[in-house]
């Protein structure tokens, strides 16, 4: 039988969701959003002015075309189930993320209503 995977649809993001880090700040990662920051003359302060692809859009921000992302490694959590009893294991598996600065962004344009 085909293994079904489980769909979980991703909520509507708000402006404020955008801005709030759950999982807390990581200094190593603002340690790398300083450097990338440095190199490119700026003065982007983590977790105030990077944000991923999504959080911006949210923001009603939109990454400008070949703009580079910084990548930042995360983890991201997961959830297993055992087939047999049903309990559910949470962990946690590595990933990584791409994060633009404010200078990488605009503000989008709303479409007029025609
Ligand atoms: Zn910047």
């Amino acid at each position: 039988m085909a293994k079904r995977r489980r769909r979980r649809k991703t909520p509507q993001m708000t402006a404020e969701d955008a801005r709030h880090f759950s999982q807390g700040h990581s200094t190593r990662q603002a340690m790398i959003l300083d450097m990338a920051a440095a190199e490119r003359g700026c003065n982007c302060e983590p977790y105030q002015d990077w944000f991923t692809y999504g959080r911006w859009r949210a923001q009603g921000q939109q990454v400008q075309k070949g703009e580079k992302g910084t990548n930042l490694a995360i983890y991201i959590e997961t959830e297993k189930e055992d087939k047999e009893t049903g309990e559910i294991t949470r962990g946690k598996r590595p990933w990584h993320t791409r994060v633009f600065c404010r200078h990488q962004v605009a503000k989008r344009e709303q479409k007029q209503a025609a």
